[in-house]
């Protein structure tokens, strides 16, 4: 097509954790890369918010680094002042907590600081939207909401499966029937946040956070004992099966139940000082089998992130890095 703008080698869809460590792989072997993101910045589910003065990390909470690639990789985040280890010990739902030694790690601005180091030298493009992924002779033409097409001979697609399937059918782009069904199979779990500026300190135990059983909530912290925010700026998530069955309800109302969850709560909002955020593709609940999964019959294009390699943080970084190396090995 006239005036069509010129293929780049890998374009990679999502600005997450996995689709980050893919590209910033590929460029360091030598690929051109475009990393699109539909978000205003980058981070995907590394999220990290201000509302007034407090500072609130709204998606990921901590990570841990077990695997030895990875944690070669926390460390040299660690050395570039990007992360630093919250605590070290496993949090029981009773608000005790036993010290196992293993590292919990913080971005050290909030979990968004990683991304936005991943991302430095990187062609990122962030509210930029994909509509529709089309494969064409010798790669892919990825529709954007906001301006031309743009092109790639690969793409490695990160966004939630369910997203990745809806972009593929708005390009009429038919998957074999074994990729349909493996990828139909992987599910995610909702999460409603909600994010509280308070008028004092929450209380909470150490390390400043609890993990209750479950439901109605499965996490709460205070972003201030964590050592994000100067003030006292508390993270609730509910659990999954309160998280669905609330999803639709007024965000007021949503503030009010989760917060009235909080054990001993005594501190109150501040006066517009409360948000909600709806994660609805929070963590995978079934899990592809394999780190990636490669489109059969079609121009090359890797399915990564959490719900391939691992249901977190690290998993998605793991399964990024798989993404890109089996492109350079495809190549
Ligand atoms: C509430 C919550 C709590 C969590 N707690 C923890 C925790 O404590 N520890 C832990 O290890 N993990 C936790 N996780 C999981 C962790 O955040 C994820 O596993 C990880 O960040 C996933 O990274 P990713 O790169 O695979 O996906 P994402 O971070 O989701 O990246 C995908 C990106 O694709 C972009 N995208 C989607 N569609 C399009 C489109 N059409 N066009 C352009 N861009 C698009 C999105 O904007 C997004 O930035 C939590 C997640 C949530 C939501």
């Amino acid at each position: 097509m006239a005036g069509d703008p010129r293929p780049v080698d890998v374009l990679v869809l999502g600005a997450g954790v996995a689709g980050l460590l893919a590209a910033r792989a590929l460029v360091g072997a030598g690929r051109e890369v475009v990393v699109i993101d539909k978000g205003r910045g980058v981070g995907g589910r590394l999220a990290t918010r201000r509302i007034g003065d407090g500072v609130f990390d709204h998606g990921a909470q901590f990570f841990t680094s077990a695997d030895p690639w990875f944690a070669a990789e926390v460390a040299e985040w660690e050395a570039a002042g990007v992360v630093a280890p919250w605590f070290d010990r496993r949090l029981e739902p009773d608000g005790t907590s036993v010290v196992d030694g293993h590292p919990r790690w913080r971005g050290a601005t909030g979990m968004t600081a990683i991304a936005k180091h991943l991302a430095v030298g990187l062609d990122v493009r962030t509210a930029t939207r994909a509509t529709a992924l089309i494969a064409e002779d010798g790669g892919w033409r990825v529709r954007v909401a906001e301006g031309a097409d743009l092109r790639a001979g690969s793409v490695v697609l990160t966004a939630p499966v369910p997203q990745t399937i809806e972009l593929l059918a708005a390009g009429d782009t038919t998957l074999t029937p074994a990729d349909q069904q493996a990828l139909a199979a992987i599910t995610y779990h909702p999460c409603v946040a909600v994010l509280a500026l308070l008028d004092g300190p929450a209380d909470l135990p150490e390390p400043g956070a609890l993990r209750p059983a479950g439901e109605p909530l499965d996490w709460v912290a205070d972003n201030q004992r964590k050592g994000i925010s100067p003030v006292p700026a508390l993270t609730v998530h509910a659990g999954p099966d309160t998280s669905r069955r609330l999803w639709d309800s007024p965000d007021e109302e949503l503030v009010a139940t989760l917060l009235a969850a909080v054990p001993g709560l005594q501190a109150a909002p501040l006066p517009g000082g409360t948000q909600v955020q709806r994660w609805r593709y929070a963590r995978p609940e079934v899990l592809h089998p394999d780190p990636v999964l490669r489109l059969d019959g079609l121009p090359p294009a890797v399915l990564a992130g959490d719900a391939f390699a691992g249901a977190r943080v690290p998993g998605a970084a793991a399964s990024g890095r798989a993404a890109a190396a089996l492109l350079l090995a495809e190549a």
